[in-house]
């Protein structure tokens, strides 16, 4: 008798034009081990908990064994890496399939660190453990904190070791994506060369992202415009709660609107433009200030690779492009404001709120303020314990700020629901995240990460044990570093 997992897939993907991927399966792992599953999104995508702990399960999340219905198969794609093109693919991840859930949703079950396949260059095809479960922590940090994301359902242990800078375990995560579109997806399609291949994939991301725009007189034009509003509305998201990807690269910026790709992206700590943490990023391309623009320069680079189908005539169609391109950082920014005003606990538009959004920001990178705790602070109400508000300018600030809340017509009660909603009372900080992978790389003890995980699920809970999550390493022995390509 066979045993019911919930597997149900239907892979769109592997009916798109062959040169768009390559059927490769995963490669078998030598001892898998399941070292965390999440119950809850399994639960959502219509697989059985119970069924999938088990060694069929494990299995399956290692690479060892395909499950009925999965068509395995590695994407082709390109992209800018730190503004130079190449043409990539996956070079250590297999789309296993589409899995369809109970609510007819489709989303791409992936495994990452699944062996070589041939857009592999001179890769090992596989991930390490510690890396697998930053991505498992982070991708859920940031679902459980509003941000559009890709989840993470499984990480499996292999049993074998990656050599990095040192020797460490492999592991395979799975990941869950309303799909692996990206730029890079497009530029890859768009550099070959062949129109009715690039036709195809603006025809499927159509359909299965944007069926809404069905019957509009420029359906393509229409994808470039709803990839833009989907884009302005995630930025703005990573800059309000402090997000920085790291490596934002063509390939690495998905056409669902999901943040996609955890390497070295990390949370703010003090409020800083020029915040970079990944170790490669020495000129500050991807610092925490420049994202809108990286974005939109990324956009750019989607909207060349639709020229073809954007109009017959190229001038006619640079013109389209260019229009759609320039509503990026107007949407982005009115995203942004409107986010910024909800963090404040204002309901509506006044001409002065801009200006007293920068003075609050503006103070806050003088003296140095942690990003998260003082809009935390702000929330509860408690401006005592930080440097930052024992200044006069602060003083200064609090009264306007009041009066402000005071000319609109929702109550204190009111504003402060929106705030509490706005402003979350913890985010993955940097000395945690480390604190749980040393916990469970080092001693194989997953109880750190997992108590971390569950207060992480509601960030806006403001609960007791949230508490000793908010407080800041004691020590810091130099800037934050956080390193790719593991
Ligand atoms: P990333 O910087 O994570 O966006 O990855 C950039 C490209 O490098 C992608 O095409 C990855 O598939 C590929 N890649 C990253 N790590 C490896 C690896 N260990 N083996 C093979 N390919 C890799
Ligand atoms: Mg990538
Ligand atoms: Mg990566």
């Amino acid at each position: 008798m066979t045993v019911d997992t919930g597997w149900n897939f239907d892979n769109s993907y592997a009916r798109l034009p062959e040169a768009l991927f390559t059927r490769i399966k995963p490669t078998p792992v030598r001892l898998p081990k399941l070292i965390i599953f999440n119950d809850p999104l399994a639960a959502s995508l219509g697989l059985k908990s119970p069924a999938l702990r088990g060694d069929n399960g494990t299995a399956v999340f290692a690479g060892n064994e395909v499950p009925e219905g999965a068509e395995p198969l590695a994407q082709a794609y390109a992209g800018h890496q730190f503004g130079h093109f190449t043409m990539l693919g996956d070079g250590r991840a297999v789309l296993i399939g589409e899995q369809i859930t109970p609510q007819e949703m489709r989303v791409d079950i992936q495994l990452k660190g699944a062996g070589r396949t041939p857009y592999s260059r001179r890769g090992d095809g596989r991930a390490a453990l510690g890396p697998m479960l930053r991505e498992y922590m982070i991708s859920e940090a940031m679902h459980g904190l509003g941000i559009p994301t890709t989840r993470s359902l499984a990480v499996a242990a292999t049993g074998e070791s990656v050599i990095r800078e040192t020797e460490q375990p492999g592991a395979v995560l799975t990941r869950v994506a309303a799909s692996h579109l990206r730029v890079g997806t497009f530029q890859y399609a768009a550099a070959r060369g062949v129109t009715g291949d690039l036709k195809a994939l603006a025809d499927y991301t159509l359909q299965r992202h944007y069926p809404e725009t069905e019957g509009t007189a420029n359906r393509y034009l229409s994808l470039l415009h709803e990839v833009i509003k989907r884009q302005a509305a995630l930025i703005a998201k990573w800059q309000l709660t402090g997000f920085v990807h790291g490596v934002m690269n063509t390939d690495n910026m998905a056409l669902s609107g999901e943040t996609i790709d955890y390497g070295p992206c990390a949370f703010l700590d003090t409020y800083n433009l020029d915040t970079v943490f990944s170790s490669i990023d020495r000129e500050g391309r991807y610092a925490y200030g420049n994202q809108p623009n990286i974005a939109a320069w990324n956009l750019a680079r989607f909207a060349e690779t639709l020229l073809p189908l954007l109009h017959d005539d190229e001038s006619q169609a640079v013109q389209l492009a260019e229009e759609a391109i320039s509503d990026f950082t107007e949407l982005y920014y009115q995203n942004w404001l409107w986010g910024m005003r909800a963090k404040l606990g204002i309901f509506n538009e006044e001409q002065q709120d801009e200006s007293l959004i920068e003075e609050l920001l503006g103070m806050m990178q003088k003296h140095r303020a942690d990003y998260t705790n003082t809009f935390r602070a702000l929330t509860l109400g408690k401006t005592e314990d930080m440097a930052l508000f024992g200044t006069e300018e602060f003083a200064g600030w609090k009264k306007l700020w009041e009066a402000r809340l005071d000319r609109q017509k929702e109550s204190q009660d009111a504003s402060r629901q929106l705030m509490r909603s706005s402003n979350p009372a913890l985010i993955p900080r940097n000395h945690r995240v480390e604190e749980a992978l040393e916990a469970a790389v080092e001693r194989e003890d997953y109880s750190v990460m997992e108590r971390f995980l569950e207060v992480l699920s509601n960030p806006y809970a403001y609960s007791p044990e949230q508490e000793e999550y908010s407080t800041l390493p004691e020590s810091c022995s130099g800037p934050y570093r956080t390193f790719c390509g593991t």
